[in-house]
């Protein structure tokens, strides 16, 4: 392992000298402790999910310079927050604040403005303040993982009771995944949905508690979430208004069994027809869970072989009879769909909605109900009963080995639960990456009332080729879903003015309003500049954009 290479200077803020940025850090070492402030003066170093990096995206689509921090702070506490807030103002250094960083395929821990000053909320802020086997609920600091909050439950006994609901990867933060919109596989999937109560540090330096937080005394704030009047929560996430500090979330009851099962449909146009067969279901809650109808390319995939292991060319896609010829030797066989769900509660209770959607999915086709039981312990199967049922995960990270140096970031659609909307948005996805030489890996995530179809672009992050055909295809469905009037429910930080853009109606009055709101909450424009598409005054128009 070599020495990393030092930086001849640090990634400065644009319009920030030399010396007005070391007077800054040694303003802030004075105030926070010189041990809670890092320059980024060395090589940048990816690492991988659990050893990530916090100064710039592991999985960058752009140069590497492009989203990298000029320092990191490590803020101890709420007060600490503020320290902060008011040093940015004071210096006019522009900070980033994360949680813990592996907002992976979205823009990880890089700050959307080069030279920012990362807050890393997530290495000394980990408590848990509460749990209340009581209430269902919790109260989490942002350095809080799922794999935290998860095994705390356990050792206080109370595993039996509450479930935690976790995304395919265990190891972010909840409120981080929470305020960017993640999504989990429980009934309590919509993060955002169950979540209860922020504390948040405005960007002046102000604290704020929302709903039931803000009456003194209060024991509901967790229980409540709007309180009295506006509910101010929303502007909180997929924003740049606030650092979180505090956040309730509530805890799902442990429904007294579940039982994980797996259908596979034979043909690729058994998709619109499927989910027809879905919606009903689901809005019915008789498929209870944010369940997953995946691609027959990432079966193959996620049992973590690079795709050089079935197919030599480096360039192109890997030919459909090739993956299908792959699945057939698998536990799960030839398939295009799988479709991986979970049902709840006591045996016989189960038994009524299993063969209510066993029925229903009959009606395809080639339709086939999985024996799983038999699956080897390390079957993907597995990961998602896991997941299902509260348990964080890793297993998903596997495909990432598809190619060298596997990085991702995805194109993540909304729509309607209907079979026409999903036909489309395959249609112009799987379009989009032929053209563009990339192998498709598509997954609908089902919502109660509207499914997210999300697209992983697996790619050679050292490959400056492999990247501007990742990022042009990215670019491209967009602008063809937006196009057809869908649009996605998150980005990554390359693509957010792009996204937000899309979100024009009525001649952009709701970025405009964005703006009013971030002109008055930020004047000094220090938080988070450009984030979601929101720019402050200070660089609006100023070619910020991309
Ligand atoms: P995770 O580690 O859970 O994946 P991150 O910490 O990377 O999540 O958070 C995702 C994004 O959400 C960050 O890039 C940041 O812009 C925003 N974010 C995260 N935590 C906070 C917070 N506490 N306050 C405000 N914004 C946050």
């Amino acid at each position: 392992t070599a020495i990393p290479r030092r930086r001849a200077v640090p990634a400065l803020p644009q319009g920030v000298t030399a010396e007005a940025f070391e007077a800054a850090m040694a303003d802030l070492r004075t105030l926070l402790g010189a041990e809670h402030v890092e320059v980024v003066d060395q090589a940048l170093r990816d690492g991988w999910y659990m050893e990530h990096p916090n100064t710039h995206d592991m999985m960058t689509i752009l140069d590497d310079e492009e989203f990298v921090a000029s320092a990191v702070v490590y803020p101890g506490s709420t007060e600490d927050v503020q320290t902060v807030v008011r040093w940015a103002n004071r210096h006019l250094v522009p900070i980033f604040p994360i949680s813990m960083g592996r907002n992976l395929g979205y823009g990880g821990a890089a700050p959307r403005v080069r030279g920012s000053v990362v807050v890393d909320l997530g290495r000394r802020m980990r408590q848990i303040l509460d749990i209340s086997a009581e209430d269902f609920t919790c109260l989490v600091e942002p350095g809080v993982s799922f794999y935290a909050l998860h095994e705390a439950i356990q050792a206080r006994g109370l595993g039996d009771a509450l479930w935690v609901d976790v995304p395919d990867l265990g190891g972010g933060s909840v409120i981080g995944n929470t305020v960017d919109r993640g999504v989990g596989y429980t009934p309590y999937g919509d993060h955002w949905a169950t979540h209860a109560g922020l504390e948040v540090v405005l960007p002046t330096g102000e604290v704020v508690r929302t709903g039931m937080g803000a009456l003194p005394g209060n024991n509901t704030w967790q229980a409540f979430p709007y309180g009295f009047g506006p509910f101010s929560d929303g502007i909180f996430s997929q924003s740049n208004f606030g650092i979180v500090t505090k956040m309730g979330m509530t805890l799902m009851p442990n429904p007294g069994g579940h039982e994980s099962f797996l259908y596979t449909f034979q043909r690729e146009e058994d998709l619109a027809q499927l989910i027809e067969i879905i919606r009903p279901l689901r809005i019915r809650n008789i498929l209870e869970n944010v369940a997953q109808l995946r691609h027959v390319t990432q079966s193959v995939a996620v049992r973590g072989q690079p795709r050089s292991a079935y197919y030599a060319p480096v360039d192109g896609v890997v030919p459909d009879d090739l993956v299908h010829a792959e699945a057939a030797k698998t536990p799960t066989g030839d398939h295009t769909w799988a479709y991986y769900g979970t049902t709840y509660g006591p045996a016989e209770v189960r038994a009524l909605k299993l063969a209510a959607v066993d029925a229903a999915f009959r009606r395809i086709p080639g339709c086939r109900k999985i024996d799983t039981a038999a699956f080897p312990a390390d079957e993907y199967f597995w990961s998602r009963d896991r997941i299902a049922s509260g348990t964080p995960d890793l297993h998903e990270l596997r495909w990432c080995q598809w190619v060298p140096n596997g990085s991702h970031i995805a194109f993540s659609p909304v729509s309607p639960i209907r079979g026409h909307d999903a036909a489309a948005l395959y249609a112009l996805a799987k379009r989009r990456h032929a053209e563009h030489g990339i192998d498709f890996f598509p997954a609908f995530c089902v919502g109660l009332r509207e499914m997210h179809l999300i697209v992983e672009i697996v790619f050679d992050r050292t490959s400056a080729a492999k990247k501007a055909a990742a990022l042009a295809c990215l670019r491209d469905m967009v602008d063809d879903a937006a196009a057809l009037g869908y649009g996605e429910y998150r980005t990554h930080l390359a693509l957010m003015d792009q996204v937000a853009g899309t979100y024009s109606w009525n001649d952009g009055a709701l970025m405009k309003m964005h703006e009013v709101l971030k002109d008055a909450l930020d004047p000094n424009g220090i938080l988070a500049p450009g984030r979601c598409g929101i720019w402050p005054r200070r660089y609006r128009g100023r070619g910020w954009e991309m």
